[in-house]
């Protein structure tokens, strides 16, 4: 296999056949009927306002085509202009666009049976325009503020039938003209719903391929969660590992140096180590040394509260310990409590030279003070455990804001 084969390739939406009659899978349907309707719902009010404009013009020529026919056409007109101004509020208003489609099908089903019944109830010689209106509410179904394939072709038998019962039923009509009515109106919405069809087709597989990138991604995103922990947490004590805490330090005091609106008050860091623990393992052996590393470590991760604050094994039987926005002084008081509860502990320790239990010592020093970055901080807390190593073990030694190393007991 080359390198730029993938055993296993992401499939993508156009993977995924689309049947001909265009359902999707239930779970999916509900949301592409969203999705359909957030891409109408951009263009509606648009649309909706043009079919207004449109009803006055249409007024207008009436009124001044004759009196008669704007005497018929007037009640008419303004009940279609009415359901207009509706669907422009509803398009409008986020809650009312639920009701876009139903409220579109209510507008072409309007404008259809007006121009049937304009068309029925005045004569005069262009009266046969008003049967036109039909094939427009079609083509405003199928392409201006399109609904839902099916919805739209429902709507259109409705308008049609109800187009070929009016005219058929309409004495006054000349021979032919019926015939060549419905058949200009059959040949404009059968070629706006086929549009409408294959438009929908396309949206659908659009649709299915965002589904199935999305669902990639969430999928990478969880991998990479997963790996990115592994990759940051020390298997034996579940403490962040060295590579993880060097990263978070950094990236701390890099929001310090901001002065990022995220960024901590203060971060102390301290560093302890377990006396005399090669003595342990050579006592009571290196699996029991592994027991005894696990146990001390859960002493400050059952410490550690709140969201940055974090424990790391730094090296073997050394961890770190940071905490953010606690003052000092809380950091030592926190220290002090850590280094007497892992003596609490009382996991027994003969070879130890000064207890006879597993003891810590700790040193603590705080960004207050003279280091600029995540390293030098460590190396100073370094420092305060060394000497803490030095004064005698099992206590904490802090690194002062003026570089000088104090015991705290
Ligand atoms: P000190 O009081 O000065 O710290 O004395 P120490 O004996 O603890 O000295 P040091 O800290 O240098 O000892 C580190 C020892 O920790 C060496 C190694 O055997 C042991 N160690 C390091 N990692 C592990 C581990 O993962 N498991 C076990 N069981 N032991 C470890
Ligand atoms: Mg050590
Ligand atoms: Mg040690």
């Amino acid at each position: 296999m080359t390198a730029t084969q993938s055993p296993n390739p992401l499939p993508t939406g156009s993977d995924i056949s689309l049947p001909w009659h265009l359902r999707l899978p239930k779970a999916l349907e509900k949301d592409f009927r969203l999705y359909f309707r957030a891409s109408v719902a951009k263009v509606a009010p648009g649309a909706f306002l043009l079919i207004g404009i449109l009803l006055a013009c249409a007024m207008l020529v009436e009124s001044v085509v004759g009196d008669e026919i704007i005497a018929h056409s007037w009640r008419p007109r303004l009940f279609t202009l009415m359901i207009t101004g509706g669907c422009l509020l509803l398009a409008r208003n986020p809650r009312g666009r639920e009701w876009l489609h139903p409220a579109t099908l209510t507008l072409g089903l309007a404008i259809a049976s007006t121009g049937n019944y304009l068309g029925y109830t005045i004569s005069h010689p262009l009266s046969y325009t008003f049967f036109l209106h039909t094939p427009i509410a079609v083509i405003m179904i199928c392409t201006l503020i399109r609904v839902p394939f099916y919805q739209a072709l429902g709507g259109s038998l409705i308008m049609i039938g109800a187009l070929g019962v009016t005219l058929f039923m309409d004495p006054s009509r000349v021979e032919f003209e019926p015939l060549t009515l419905m058949l200009v109106t059959l040949a404009f919405s059968s070629m706006s719903l086929f549009g409408q069809y294959v438009y929908e087709r396309l949206l659908r597989q659009h649709f299915l391929s965002e589904h199935v990138l999305f669902q990639h991604r969430d999928e990478l995103h969880s991998a990479n969660l997963i790996l990115e922990n592994q990759a940051t947490v020390d298997g034996m004590t579940g403490c962040i590992n060295r590579r993880g805490m060097e990263s978070r330090l950094n990236h701390l005091y890099h929001l310090l140096q901001k002065q990022s609106p995220d960024a901590p008050e203060r971060v102390t860091l301290m560093l302890f180590d377990i006396d005399f623990f090669k003595q342990y393992n050579d006592t009571y052996g290196h699996p029991a040394g592994d027991e005894c590393l696990k146990k001390v470590a859960s002493v400050p991760l059952s410490m550690v509260q709140a969201e940055k604050d974090f424990v790391a094994r730094y090296g073997g039987e050394e961890f770190v310990i940071v905490l953010t926005d606690s003052s000092f002084n809380d950091a030592l008081v926190f220290a002090e409590r850590m280094r007497n509860r892992v003596e609490q502990l009382g996991l027994p320790h003969s070879g130890s030279r000064i207890s006879q239990v597993v003891t810590i010592s700790v040193g603590v020093a705080c960004s207050d003070g003279q280091a600029d970055n995540g390293a030098e901080l460590l190396k100073l807390a370094d420092e305060a455990l060394y000497q803490a190593k030095g004064a005698g073990r099992n206590r904490v030694a802090l690194m002062s804001n003026q570089g000088l190393v104090e015991m705290l007991n």
